[in-house]
């Protein structure tokens, strides 16, 4: 039977609960325990694809299709392992599950309450991984802040669990911080006190405190945090701020977490979790030999979690180069024909983001129309890569209304349009083109040096496609369709013949990377940056 461990958050949010989730999933794994994750979120979206990304930062798609929290790409990333559906759910997925159940008369005669009902179908998620995979080991995430009306039910479900199947089976791990009070130069327990507090009034005592701090615990203050949150005092954990995230994993080994985690779960296991690869990572990505700065041309840019898996991405495969990615982010609003020589100088390539509607797309064109002339390395994700045939439409193939749909839905030269499948779609959530699609590779292009291979598989998040109609006369004049999709045709990558590093891919490579294994498409970028920079 696979063992529980929870993840409850205390105090403020954003302490990085799916950080230390990962971590701590990573010492198990690397400990050879077959481990798996998974988030559940307090809100009533049924996922998160119909958010905003200033909501809530980026939308991660995983293989399924399924549209989750950007946790599930901290995860991925730590554990090199594909997450998927089962691995994220929300409030208002469970509630419409249960809404389903009783129109369709599971429960009739019943009223309908959210205990048992509303708690019953959380565990059931909960439990579900127990048949999905052979796992020692299942960590669930709370979302939010204990204290919050919004995760009342899971912590209901967390502690009925729990009386169910014993508490060395199931554990709760609570993430709090202890703030630093600089006129009294004290770090200060009381906050966490009370959020035990909470924890308590919903019937958990939490078994370790993972404690976010910006100085180290001296002895008497873990005492006392273990006095009066009834923990033993091994049991309190400090997280100090770390460089990187990617600090946490060994940050957590020092402090013994997976030992104290194990031994409460009453798992025997003797080795020691071999970090070795991931030191080695680690080493590269602290002692870089060279740096390259790259612009990240999006509208999203106040918010770095909007575009988290790529510059999460940058980090990977700037290691494998030892090269420091600087990333500078660019606002695409602000930029035009006037400014853009300015803004652009000092870069040795550019990204253009991901992103939905007309908002910011006139900028992406004027950059990637300054990057293609002045032969800078460029990469176009999603709707980066939609403007750039758009660009390259109106500035070389002179059709100058040339747009995509979903900026002007009345343009002559429809070079993007609406997929035809989602012709007749008006429902917003989980309906675009969802999810892994296999790519097939032309011979000798720009993309196959980069992955090596001809035949790929990516991840799409997207209604809009290339018009096909306008194929033949972008590839006469220079701009080649280096990928397509075996089945429908659909055209998922395009670069141009007379540039060194021109490329734009309809999905998300960023969503694929890992820190074991680093998106071949950014390792080639970064090259190509940097032999720009050296030019
Ligand atoms: N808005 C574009 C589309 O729906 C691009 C989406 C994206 O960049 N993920 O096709």
């Amino acid at each position: 039977m696979a063992k529980h461990i929870f993840v409850t958050g205390g105090v403020t949010s954003s302490l990085g609960k799916g950080i230390i989730a990962a971590s701590l999933a990573k010492l198990l794994q690397s400990r050879g325990l077959n481990v798996t994750i998974q988030k559940l979120d307090p809100y009533i979206n049924v996922d998160p694809g119909t958010l905003n990304p200033y909501e809530h930062g980026e939308c991660y798609v995983t293989e399924d299709g399924a549209e989750t929290d950007l946790d599930l790409g901290h995860y991925e990333r730590f554990l090199n392992r594909y997450t998927s559906q089962a691995n994220n759910v929300t409030t208002g997925r469970i509630y419409l599950n249960v809404i389903e159940k009783e129109r369709a008369g599971a429960f009739l005669g019943k009223t309908v309450q959210v205990i048992p009902h509303i708690t019953d179908e959380i565990k059931q998620h909960i439990k579900n991984h127990e048949t999905i995979g052979d796992y020692d080991i299942i960590i669930t995430e709370i979302g939010g802040t204990v204290g919050d009306i919004e995760s009342l039910p899971y912590l209901e479900a967390l502690r009925q669990l729990r009386r169910e199947v014993g508490k060395e089976n199931c554990i709760v791990i609570h993430l709090t911080l202890i703030p630093y009070l600089k006129a009294a130069k004290e770090l200060k327990t009381k906050p966490t006190q009370h959020s035990v507090k909470e924890l308590l009034q919903a019937g958990i005592q939490p078994d370790i405190l993972v404690c976010r701090t910006e100085h180290q615990l001296p002895n008497d203050l873990r005492e006392k945090l273990a006095l009066f949150c009834n923990v033993d005092e091994k049991s309190v954990i400090e997280a100090i701020d770390a460089e990187t995230i990617y600090d946490v994993p060994v940050l957590m080994l020092k402090e013994k977490l997976d030992k104290i985690v194990l031994k409460k779960l009453n798992i025997k296991n003797s080795n020691e979790p071999n970090l070795d690869s991931w030191k080695a990572f680690l080493g590269k990505l602290k002692n870089p030999t060279k740096e390259v700065r790259i612009g990240l041309v999006g509208k999203y840019n106040e918010l770095q979690d909007a575009y988290k898996s790529i510059y999460e991405t940058f980090i990977h495969a700037g290691a494998v180069n030892e090269c420091k990615v600087q990333v500078v982010p660019i606002h695409s609003e602000l930029l035009d024909e006037e400014n853009i020589g300015h803004k652009l100088t000092d870069l040795d390539g550019v990204l253009v983001a991901p992103g939905f509607g007309a908002r910011g797309f006139a900028g992406k064109l004027v950059a990637i129309r300054y990057v293609r002339e002045n032969k800078i390395p460029f990469l176009g994700i999603c709707l980066g890569m939609q403007s750039a045939v758009v660009e390259y439409c109106r500035n070389v193939l002179h059709l100058h209304q040339a747009n995509s749909v979903e900026v002007d839905s009345e343009t002559p030269n429809p070079v993007i349009d609406l997929m035809p499948e989602q012709k007749n779609i008006t429902l917003k959530g989980g309906t675009m083109r969802l999810g892994s699609y296999k790519c097939k590779i032309v011979k000798n292009s720009l993309a196959h040096k980069a992955y090596g291979q001809t035949e790929i598989a990516e991840r799409h998040r997207h209604r809009y496609e290339f018009n096909n109609t306008y194929l033949q006369q972008m590839e006469a004049s220079g701009l080649m369709a280096s990928g397509k999709n075996p089945d429908s045709g659909l055209v998922e990558i395009i670069e141009l013949k007379d540039h060194p590093f021109f490329i734009g891919v309809q999905f998300h490579p960023e969503l694929k990377s890992t820190v074991e294994n680093p998106h071949p498409l950014f390792i080639s970028f970064i090259k190509a940056a940097l032999q720009y920079k050296q030019r």
